[in-house]
């Protein structure tokens, strides 16, 4: 039987699965940290799972790993793919500020967003994620379109793709009388309240955005320290902040590059005092390596990535996630959360052992960012899956896995990533 005809009632035998990625008991993994489980998929839900050889009949996956659907954390769907209309990016952050405040001037209507919003879903969605979230440029009144097309997408992909949305601009925006139509804003739209800092922390600027979340009840995701200035100290502020308030509700921090150019004392510090307040750490590996140390005529010297080890050490939850793609902030990307992991790994050093990190691209990101019943296989979910033919760590990263299977509610996911050409009216590229 082929798995394209996947009847409602089925075994999935000799699947491997990575022991992060299941949900209950502790189980005992082999090699890689990968789990022999026969699934049983029943009326697109996750019906039972057993040990492996112990099903009656069913499709035979031959030790093939599943995974259940990838949880992209931190994202730009309202800038991703303007590539082709932009000019002057040239691959650094302040470039990439100034192409992208000029294309949004410029062409950020409700429909050109929509087009390239919507496409970059679909990308995801062939690849096998189930939930995202995307950061909204925010600078008001303008945020109002962006606003507007995420509460559509929201609703018009529930079911297929769960959407949170978060505001950014600058943290000194939220000082104004703006800053509170802002908040309202994410608050009626039921975002999370964010921004960036980088650079000395302004701690007035960092109140405000507390002050704003605490009245309204909003959660955090914040952009910091994307510099490899070591003075960059936002992150330490940011904690000290999250513990001198009291402040309950999540925190999510992304980029906080600046910390792995620090002294060793200093960061690990400044990590502890993440832990204790609770901050969740969320990476952006190819973004990071396109903006980061780059010079003209300079080759660069480091990843641009935060210190992952040291904080998951610490007790921190750590997820990677796509971040930009096709846009001046990164040139590449196609939402493909295996994309994510595989370099991930290569640039992190997330191998060797493997098994710790496999929840950094599905049931961690689920957890910090509140995506109930996704991220983890378990009796009772979702028939969300990635199925992929690899059936060690080193088959699975070896090779982009374009020929993967994605299940939704049991059944088989025909699509394609779309095609490039679908956006060449809207981006005037034709
Ligand atoms: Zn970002």
């Amino acid at each position: 039987m082929q798995l394209s005809e996947l009847p409602p009632d089925i075994w999935l035998r000799s699947v491997r699965v990575p022991a992060p990625l299941l949900a209950g008991a502790p189980v005992s993994a082999g090699p890689d940290g990968l789990v022999d489980l026969d699934l049983r998929l029943t009326g697109g839900r996750i019906a039972a799972i057993a040990p492996a050889g112990t099903a009656p009949a069913g499709i035979d996956r031959d030790r093939g790993m599943a995974w259940p659907c990838f949880i992209d954390g931190h994202v730009h769907l309202d800038k991703t793919q303007i590539w082709a209309r932009q000019h002057g990016a040239d691959g650094t952050h302040d470039g990439a500020i100034a192409a992208v405040r000029a294309d949004r001037d410029a062409h950020w209507t409700e429909a050109d967003i929509e087009a390239r919003f919507d496409f970059g879903l679909r990308c995801a969605w062939a690849h096998g994620t189930s939930a995202m979230r995307t950061h909204i440029d925010s600078y008001w009144p303008h945020a109002r379109n962006g606003w507007a097309v995420f509460r559509r997408m929201r609703d018009a992909w529930a079911g297929r793709i769960a959407l949170q949305a978060v505001s950014l601009c600058p943290a000194e925006r939220f000082a104004s009388d703006d800053g509170e139509a802002l908040a309202d804003e994410v608050a009626r739209s039921g975002g999370l309240l964010g921004m960036s800092m980088m650079g000395p922390a302004n701690q007035p600027a960092l109140d405000r955005v507390f002050e704003l979340a605490e009245a309204r009840g909003l959660s955090l995701d914040l952009h910091l320290d994307e510099t490899g200035d070591p003075a960059s100290g936002a992150l330490l502020a940011v904690a000290e902040t999250a513990l001198r308030r009291g402040f309950r509700r999540p925190i999510q921090v992304g980029h906080v590059c600046a910390l792995a150019m620090q002294d060793e004392a200093t960061a690990l510090a400044t990590i502890r005092r993440c832990a204790e307040a609770g901050v969740r750490v969320i990476n952006l590996p190819m973004c990071n390596m396109y903006l980061q140390g780059r010079a003209p005529g300079r080759t660069p010297r480091w990843r641009g990535i935060t210190m992952v080890h040291e904080f998951r050490a610490a007790g921190v939850p750590v997820s990677f996630a796509s971040d930009n793609c096709r846009d001046p902030f990164y040139a590449y990307g196609d939402y493909d959360m295996l994309e994510v992991y595989r370099e991930a790994v290569r640039i992190a050093q997330l191998d060797h052992p493997f098994a710790d990190w496999a929840g950094s691209v599905a049931s961690v990101p689920a957890a910090s960012c509140g995506f109930a019943d996704h991220g983890t296989i378990r009796v009772g979910a979702a028939a969300d899956l990635v199925l992929f033919g690899a059936r060690t760590m080193t088959e699975l990263l070896a090779r982009p896995q374009s020929d993967r299977t994605v299940v939704r509610a049991g059944r088989v996911v025909a699509a394609r990533p779309p095609d490039f050409r679908e956006l060449d009216a809207v981006l005037g590229a034709a």
